[in-house]
C-alpha cells in the first residue's frame, strides 16, 4: 500500500488518540497526538508556580524542547526530556490547555515541530487543525465526532480507570467548554476541513471506527 498521511481532528473525548493509535499499529504508520504537545507547554507552564498568564505561557513555550517518542504502538512524551506522559492528563493541565493553545507563539511553535515528524511519511496525526492547518495535503482526512453524552462517558469511564475522582456533569462542562474555547478561537480553531469525512462514532465500537479509519486508507 502507498504510504500515506492521515489526518484526524475533532472535538475532545471524540476517541480520536485511542483509535488513531491503534490503527497506526496496524498500518505500521507512525502516531502523533498533537494534543499531547499542546498538554506539555500547559503542564510546564502550571511547574512555574506562578499565576497563569499568556506572557508566562509564551515565555515557557519559547525555551521548552517537546518530543513525542513513537515505537511498539506506544507514545513517550518529553518535555525537556522528562517523562511527562502521565502528568499531562490531569484535569490541571486539561483545565488551562485551551488557553495555552490559543497563542500563536505556542501554535507555530508546535504546528513547526509537527510537520518535521510528519516528513517522515505514513504517519497518523491526530488533533484540531490537522486537516485544515498542519497537514492540508493529507491523503485522508477524518473528523470524528460523537454526541457530548457520549464523549463524557468515555473521558469519564477512562478518568476513573486511572484512579481519578470525576463528576460526570462537570466533565461534560468542562469537554463542552473546552470544545467553545478550540472552535471559537481565532488561529487555527476546531473546524471540519471542507474534503474531511465526517465520522460519528457515538454507536460505534472502537474496534469498528479503527476498521473505518484502515478502509478510507486502502
Ligand atoms: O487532544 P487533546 O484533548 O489532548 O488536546 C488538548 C488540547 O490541545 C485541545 O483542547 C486544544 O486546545 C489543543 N489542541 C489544539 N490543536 C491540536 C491539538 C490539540 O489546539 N492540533
Amino acid at each position: 500500500m502507498k504510504k500515506l498521511v492521515v489526518a484526524i481532528d475533532g472535538p475532545a473525548g471524540a476517541g480520536k488518540s485511542t483509535v488513531a493509535q491503534m490503527a497506526a499499529k496496524k498500518l505500521g504508520y507512525t502516531y502523533i497526538d498533537t494534543g499531547a504537545m499542546y498538554r506539555s507547554v500547559a503542564w510546564k507552564t502550571l511547574q512555574q508556580g506562578k499565576p497563569v498568564t499568556d506572557e508566562l505561557i509564551i515565555e515557557v513555550v519559547k525555551d521548552i524542547d517537546v518530543k513525542l517518542n513513537y515505537s511498539d504502538g506506544k507514545t513517550v512524551v518529553l518535555a525537556d526530556g522528562e517523562d511527562v506522559s502521565a502528568l499531562i492528563r490531569t484535569p490541571e493541565v486539561t483545565a488551562i490547555v485551551s488557553q495555552v493553545a490559543a497563542l500563536g507563539p505556542v501554535r507555530s511553535k508546535m504546528v513547526e515541530l509537527q510537520r518535521e515528524m510528519a516528513d517522515v511519511g505514513s504517519v497518523i496525526m491526530d488533533g484540531r487543525d490537522i486537516a485544515t492547518n498542519v497537514l492540508p495535503n493529507a491523503d485522508v482526512k477524518i473528523f470524528l465526532t460523537a454526541s457530548i453524552e457520549e464523549r463524557a462517558m468515555r473521558r469519564y469511564k477512562e478518568m476513573k480507570q486511572k484512579g481519578f475522582d470525576v463528576d460526570l456533569e462537570k466533565l461534560k462542562a468542562e469537554i463542552a467548554a473546552r470544545d467553545k474555547a478550540d472552535s471559537e478561537r481565532e488561529i487555527s480553531p476546531l473546524v471540519k476541513a471542507e474534503d474531511a469525512e465526517l465520522l460519528d462514532t457515538s454507536n460505534m465500537s472502537i474496534d469498528e471506527v479503527v476498521e473505518a479509519i484502515l478502509e478510507r486508507c486502502r
